[in-house]
């Protein structure tokens, strides 16, 4: 049985269509990569699961309920932004408890849930630092780290890597795979860069002008692309 049903999923802008009736079944567990050229509507669907944009045709269900049409803030997924959306004048703790003192959760509660993200994180020691005084990587596993305090059913992450250099982005899709390990969160990636989308996806979604050209394993799109668009894209360095 699916965990997030995404049925005939439909995006206009103005007159343009920029999502054409998208059907997926996402597993609960499954690390579910979003790939495909600039402009194909990876960010778009991305946000239409997270409840920021409208959707204008189709349904969405998560664990067994319809969230089409709920508010964001209702849906139980965490989306992780890009390291440049912390709050600056706020510490790393402070950064990672936001949410839950919004939601007015216990102090003892919060400081358990940042403590224990902090640990997979690597940033137990850097809690009391300000976002200024840590390096890019860093940032983005505080990004990381306010949405693992939520604990919610779905991590939704928008190109996370693409504002930190080469070596970084190695050693960050590293530990984000490792967080997949030891979570086990269903999550869905939106990359447009087919090596983060090879190594880190259970199943690869290859999206194209508002459709989807193939799902499947990357060994799967690998050896049997569906056709020439597919086979391009997987096989050519971006
Ligand atoms: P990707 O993330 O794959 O690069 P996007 O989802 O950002 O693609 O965009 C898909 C299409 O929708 C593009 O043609 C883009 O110009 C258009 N688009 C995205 N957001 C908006 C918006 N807020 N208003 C109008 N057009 C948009
Ligand atoms: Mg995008």
């Amino acid at each position: 049985m699916s965990y997030l049903q995404l049925s005939g999923v439909e995006k206009l802008f103005g007159e343009h269509r920029v999502i054409k009736g998208i059907d997926l079944a996402i597993k609960q567990g499954e690390f579910v990569v979003f790939v495909g050229p600039s402009g194909c509507g990876k960010s778009t669907l991305l946000r239409l699961i997270a409840g920021l944009e409208t959707i204008d045709g189709g349904s969405l269900q998560l664990d067994g309920r319809d969230i089409t049409h709920q508010p964001s803030s209702k849906r139980d997924l965490a989306m992780v932004f890009q390291s440049y959306a912390l709050y600056p004048h706020m510490s790393v703790f402070e950064n990672m408890s936001f949410a839950l003192k919004l939601a007015n959760v216990d102090p003892a509660i919060i400081k358990d849930k940042v403590d224990r993200a902090a640990r997979i994180l690597n940033l137990t020691n850097y809690l009391q630092r300000t976002p200024k005084e840590l390096s890019g990587g860093q940032r983005q596993r505080v990004a990381i780290g306010r949405a693992i305090v939520r604990a919610p059913k779905v991590f939704l992450f928008d190109e996370p890597l693409s504002n930190l250099d080469a070596a970084l982005r190695g050693q960050t899709r590293i530990e984000i795979a490792k967080l997949h390990r030891d979570l086990g969160a269903t999550t869905i990636y939106v990359t447009h860069d087919q090596v983060e989308a090879m190594t880190l996806a259970d199943r690869v979604v290859v999206l194209r002008d508002g459709n989807i050209e193939q799902v499947g394993t990357p060994l799967e799109l690998y050896d049997r692309p569906a056709n020439q668009f597919v086979a391009q894209f997987i096989g050519t360095p971006q």
